[in-house]
């Protein structure tokens, strides 16, 4: 019964080495992503037609569509005088009632159908006097060796791509299974039952059980292709969602063991002689949360044993997920967590997703810091610190020759806090003693780039820090190997932010009324969407053409204009101005998403806001209600349908990041809430994201019982 043993599993073979598929299959199998035997029996259907029992004809209705079957009495092909249209029209008969099936504008369906063939027939019912169905799936019932795979049974209806026949892959799947089934192995030792289960079965195999009331990987790949049941189909993809997640478990924490089987904490967070100067400095006082999270994160840089988890007893360096929603004060931990490090003696290094970004921070940072006589230095693309970051050891003082390093090296303590963009990645950026890795706004940056800045440093903590509330699956997918901390309370003293949803005809009214808020000493953004992940050329155009329009609609206010195209220093200096409030609006792209912090811009203008998912809107409505004045956004609806401005409405009912986020990913999808960047995000066939949260846990739990991998 045990699969045979083989080196490299024939699984791993070509789809063409199949009987029956040459290249011009081969083509039409990788547009869906089918490369081996492997990925062909992992294809999974999209429906089933349970083609044991039919509605009969009469039986069809307008609300669900359903399977029938019937003899083609008549067919033919109507056209039009006029232009190009026509019809193609089959008429079934059951004895029950007759079945009208048209097509329109698709001529060639003639060649498929001949009077006196069997046809099933799947679709609802668009009209009942006569019955006719348009557009429905059919497939002629043919005789023949194989046809108790397309009939009495439960059938598997495939996603298709042009030229492959349905009846034919499945023909297809059904001879591969039979000769490569034996072949699928468990991934897991000792597998699962040997049977498949039903939730009536009783359980009578050993007591432990890697998957209880779970078939073997085997039989759930044969269940999910030709079930006896279609209670079968879920039972099925439980399993095949567990595989997987599984699968990603153990890479994880593989990474995590490899990782801690080398590292030792480098002893952080030592006497409070910066810490304490810098709390009782700071203007206000922490949250609770925020006290709570530094606590854990305070644990950690110590070098005690993480409290639960990761098996491997022992200090080694914190790897831990800093969980806030926008505005809750995620900035002011990342500086106590960075004071901790260089109280060690060691140099920190802080990465942000936008030059924007690292600039605020680096002015937020000089201003704490200076009095503490810490070094805080800035390297983005734009400013070419570079060689002066990478030269200057942290116990020895340089000639400076950059304004930037000009202010870090003022002081005499030795060691340093470096602020960068992804440029201190990609620069022979290189500091001894880099004791502390921070990265803010996380979901910007690939799990890649994350661990290249951790490896300038032997073993440094990290530090990652993310604004949208990654709902749990997710969470513990993508962030598996990671500790989390929560700041689960905003400051208090903030205005509250309203948020409305608009249609475009009503612009002028909201150009009154962001004038009024103006006029009263308030600031705005006015916010277009990017057509593109990146600023191009046309969105550039766009935006500049609408800043003129701004600027006529706001004068004789002062606007000003900010995308990713400036320069470096042009940036600075509309921030500069914008913080000022020499400039009382600013219109942008979407770039001023992630962190940007202007107490006194209340208002927000967000332009074709159906373009963008909830979750970016939630994040760029961040920038507003930062002060103790009530906040307004707009959100402007250029959408026609109704079903766009439905989903913007979540917005207007409520500013928790967590409901936001998950509606987010019921809607759209994980790739769309985590950003294109996210591209580490693995492709799940079988895995959901959104409904398989008790299936991440145990794949979680399954692998860190066995210890991270076998
Ligand atoms: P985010 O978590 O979005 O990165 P920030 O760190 O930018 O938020 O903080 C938002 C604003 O709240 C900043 O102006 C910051 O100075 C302020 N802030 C942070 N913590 C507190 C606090 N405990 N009390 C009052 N204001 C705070
Ligand atoms: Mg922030």
């Amino acid at each position: 019964m045990s699969p045979p043993e083989t080196k490299i599993s024939p699984l791993k073979n070509s789809v063409t080495s199949l009987w029956g598929v040459g290249a011009e299959r081969a083509a039409q199998f990788a547009r869906l992503d089918i490369r081996t035997i492997e990925d062909l029996l992992l294809h999974r259907p999209r429906r089933y037609e349970d083609r044991r029992h039919f509605r009969s004809i009469a039986e069809l209705t307008r609300d669900e569509p359903a399977t029938a079957r019937g003899t083609v009495v008549a067919c033919g092909l109507k056209r039009f005088r006029k232009g190009a249209r026509s019809v193609f029209e089959l008429i079934l008969d059951d004895g029950t009632a007759r079945l009208h099936c048209r097509w329109w504008n698709l001529p060639f369906m003639e060649k498929y159908f001949a009077v006196g063939d069997e046809v099933f027939v799947f679709g609802k019912l668009v009209e009942t006097k006569p019955r006719t169905i348009d557009h429905p799936e059919t497939e002629v019932i043919e005789g023949g060796e194989e046809s108790f795979v397309h009939i009495n049974r439960i059938a598997p209806v495939y996603p298709l791509t042009e030229g492959l026949p349905q009846r034919w892959l499945r023909g297809l799947i059904w001879r591969t299974l039979e000769r490569f089934e034996r072949y699928i192995a468990e991934p897991w030792p000792q597998g699962g039952d040997a049977r498949p289960a039903r939730p009536s079965d009783k359980t009578d195999a050993p007591a432990v059980r890697p998957y209880p009331n779970l078939p073997t990987r085997a039989n759930a790949v044969h269940m999910i292709h030709f079930p006896e049941e279609l209670t079968d189909v879920e039972i099925a993809r439980r399993r095949l969602a567990l595989d997987e997640f599984i699968a990603l478990q153990r890479e994880m924490q593989l990474r995590r063991k490899k990782f801690e089987a080398n590292a030792k904490a480098l002893p952080c967070g030592g006497d409070n002689r910066l810490m304490k100067p810098f709390l009782a400095r700071l203007g206000f006082k922490l949250t609770g949360a925020q006290t709570k999270v530094l606590r854990e994160i305070r644990a950690d840089m110590n070098g005690l044993p993480s409290p639960k988890g990761f098996g491997t007893a022992g200090a080694h360096p914190m790897r831990r997920l800093l969980q806030g929603d926008v505005g809750s004060g995620k900035t002011v931990v990342a500086a106590c967590t960075a004071l901790m490090a260089l109280e060690g003696g060691f140099n920190v290094a802080l990465m942000a997703p936008t030059e924007i970004l690292a600039e605020q921070h680096y002015a937020n940072f000089q201003r704490w810091f200076d009095r503490l006589r810490v070094r805080v230095a800035l390297q983005t693309g734009s400013h070419k610190t570079a060689h002066d970051v990478r030269r200057v050891p942290c116990s020895v003082k340089e000639q400076p020759d950059d304004r930037k390093t000009l202010d870090a090296t003022r002081n005499t303590q030795h060691t340093s806090l470096f602020i960068g963009t992804h440029a201190l990645i990609e620069s022979g950026f290189a500091p001894e003693d880099l004791g502390l890795v921070i990265i803010d706004e996380q979901h910007k940056f690939g799990v890649a780039q994350r661990e290249q800045l951790v490896r300038k440093g032997r073993y440094p903590h990290l530090l990652v820090m993310t604004a949208t509330p990654i709902p749990r699956t997710l969470g513990l997918t993508l962030y598996g190997d990671l500790d989390v901390s929560v700041i689960d309370e905003l400051p208090g003293g903030r205005g509250r932010i309203r948020t409305f949803v608009r249609m475009a005809d009503k612009l002028p009214k909201v150009w009154e009324f962001i004038r009024e808020k103006i006029a009263a000493g308030r600031q705005a953004y006015v916010v277009y969407p990017r057509v593109e992940e990146q600023d191009t050329v046309n969105d550039i155009k766009a935006v500049t053409k609408e800043f003129e329009n701004v600027q006529r609609a706001l004068a004789p206010f002062r606007v000003g204009l900010m995308h990713g195209r400036l320069k470096s220093r042009e940036k600075d200096e509309i921030m500069a101005a914008f913080r000022a409030n020499q400039i009382q609006a600013l219109v942008a792209t979407a770039l001023i998403e992630v962190g940007l912090d202007v107490p006194n811009a209340t208002v927000m203008l967000v332009e074709n806001a159906e373009r963008f998912g909830l979750a970016q809107l939630h994040q760029l409505r961040g920038r507003i209600g930062r002060g103790a004045h009530e906040s307004q956004c707009i959100l402007i609806s250029n959408s026609q349908t109704a079903e766009a401005r439905e989903r913007l409405k979540v917005l207007e009912d409520t500013t928790d990041g967590f409901q936001i986020a998950e509606a987010d990913l019921k809607l759209r999808g994980p790739g769309e809430l985590l950003g294109r960047q996210q591209s580490g995000m693995p492709r799940f066939r079988f895995g959901n994201l959104v409904e398989d949260l008790a299936l991440v846990r145990r794949a979680r739990e399954m692998v860190l019982a066995q210890g991270g991998a076998s």
